[in-house]
Parts: C-alpha cells; sequence; structure tokens
C-alpha cells in the first residue's frame, strides 16, 4: 500500500479551527499546507482513520525510513537513547515508583527502562505488527489500539510520554485533552516531535512524509497546542535524538552541537535540532 492510495478528507486546522489553508508543497504524494490563523502546518486532505487503521495494520511504517534507520544504529546507541530520555523525565518528576503511560509505545524500549527503575508501566500501540515485536524482544504485552480504545480510568497516571508519535496522529488536540484527563494533578507530560524550524525541514526540500507524518510542528505551535488542552507547559524547545554520536564522540560532540544550535538561533533565528521536546504539567481539572 503506497500513500497515495489511502483515502483521505478535508480537515480543518486543529490548533484553531480555521479552514483554507495556504499550500506549501506536495511531498510524497502528501499536501503540506500552513494555517492562515496560526500557522500550524499539516497534511491536508488527511488520510481517513479508516485508512490509516489499514496502514499501520499492513505494518507499512515498518518498512520506511524511520524504523530502518533505528534499526541501523547498535544496542549501545539505542541504550543510550533511551537512557537519556528517562534521565530526562526523572528530572521533570522524581517519584519513586511512579505510574507511567507511554503513548505509542512502539517497540516497548522506554517502558523497558522504566520497569527496570521499578515505574509501574502501561502502554499501548496502533500498529499490532509493533507491539508484537515488543513482546518477543522484552516480554511486554502492549495492548494494541489507539488512546480512545483504552480502558485507562481518570488520573490515572504521574507521568506520561510520547516519543515522535504526536505528528503520526489524526487529531493531537482530542489526544492531548484525553491525556489531560489521564494524567494526576501535579503529573507531567513528557513528548518530542520533530522540529519543523530545524533547517533542512525547513526547507521543505526533503520528504517532510516520512512515517507518515501529518502534522509539522514548531516550539511555538507545539507549546499552544499543549496549552489549549489544559496544560502548563513548562519548557518547549529544541534538542536533538541522540542519535547523531558514536559512544566514544558523545560528550564532546553533543557539547558542540548544542554550542552551535544555539549560537545559530540566537544569530538568524534558526537551529540545526532536529526535534521539539516538551514538559508540560497538570495544575488542575
Ligand atoms: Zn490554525
Amino acid at each position: 500500500m503506497t500513500l497515495d492510495q489511502l483515502a483521505t478528507t478535508e480537515v480543518p486546522c486543529n490548533l484553531c479551527g480555521a479552514r483554507d489553508p495556504l499550500p506549501l508543497c506536495v511531498n510524497c504524494s502528501l499536501h503540506i499546507v500552513r494555517c492562515r490563523v496560526c500557522g500550524l502546518v499539516f497534511v491536508n486532505p488527511q488520510p481517513t482513520l479508516e485508512a490509516l487503521r489499514e496502514y499501520h495494520a499492513a505494518g507499512e511504517l515498518m518498512s520506511q525510513d524511520g524504523w530502518s534507520s533505528y534499526f541501523s544504529h547498535s544496542q549501545e546507541q539505542i541504550c543510550d537513547l533511551w537512557q537519556e530520555r528517562f534521565a530526562d523525565v526523572k528530572r521533570w518528576k522524581q517519584a519513586q515508583n511512579a505510574s507511567l503511560l507511554d503513548v505509542g509505545a512502539g517497540y516497548g524500549d522506554f517502558l523497558h527502562y522504566a520497569s527496570k527503575e521499578g515505574w509501574q508501566v502501561s502502554g499501548f500501540e496502533f500498529s499490532p505488527a509493533v507491539a508484537k515485536l515488543s513482546r518477543e524482544k522484552y516480554g511486554i504485552a502492549l495492548a494494541v489500539g489507539d488512546l480512545f480504545e483504552m480502558p485507562f480510568p481518570n488520573q490515572s497516571f504521574d507521568v506520561i510520554t510520547m516519543w515522535h508519535v504526536l505528528e503520526h496522529l489524526a487529531d493531537p488536540t482530542a489526544v492531548l485533552k484525553r491525556l489531560f484527563e489521564l494524567l494526576r494533578p501535579g503529573g507531567v507530560l513528557v513528548l518530542e516531535v520533530p522540529n519543523l524550524d530545524c533547517l533542512i525541514r525547513k526547507s521543505y526540500r526533503v520528504p517532510m512524509t516520512v512515517n507518515l507524518h501529518l502534522y509539522h510542528f514548531s516550539s511555538a505551535t507545539l507549546s499552544r497546542l499543549a496549552s489549549a488542552a489544559g496544560f502548563k507547559v513548562l519548557r518547549s524547545r529544541a534538542g536533538n535524538t541522540g542519535f547523531l554520536y558514536s559512544r566514544r564522540a558523545k560528550v564532546y560532540a553533543k557539547r558542540a552541537f548544542y554550542a552551535c544550535s544555539r549560537a545559530l538561533e540566537m544569530a538568524v533565528g534558526a537551529n540545526v535540532s532536529d526535534s521539539i521536546r516538551l514538559h508540560a504539567t497538570k495544575v488542575s481539572n
């Protein structure tokens, strides 16, 4: 199944509801537009929910660049990536035996590291093929389906994480509102998405639909989306995934990369960081 075979439908801006967005480009047969009111960049028309379900059920994403890139790294590098993410989450939520929900848990890597530290972990995955690999790799049985099919009671979790998932979802606003309900007051949401303001993406010359990204967030639009869902945004900042470094060169490369990225952002308002990480909390219901 290819992207141009998916049934599609016109959608309003997911952030402000406006219609008649500005066309930007056609990339991998998908039309990418920018909302003239709030600036959100998204695919329009979008694949229907039924088409997305078929696409994921067929395991199409597993054969695409994102996953093959993931598996091209050594187990050591993959380990570094998830340990950095878990250490970051712990900086924002210091709790013993915290209850964690990982949305779109993929192969279960993050849940694996969190459970080793004694956290109570839950997760689900939209793709049955990916969830199967999680069982085989870590023995973690992920529920299969989307967020709205999961029977979690409100205020079940101290921490909710979402690593490179939100950009794939048809209705990010509805998902963030549901996550707000599931989080306990004082709980923390940590999510990461690709950074639209990264120089190589800003040119629109590279494929923007790798892994079927339906939304392309800047730090600003991501923040506004989380705020509109009820969260208090603590930080929304461009960073990197950690995949750029071999283990030996990691520390020096990371320092240099961050320094260049910050200098460039201050000088010309652009940056070279490939991801945005957002930290938010729930103050009240
Ligand atoms: Zn808008």
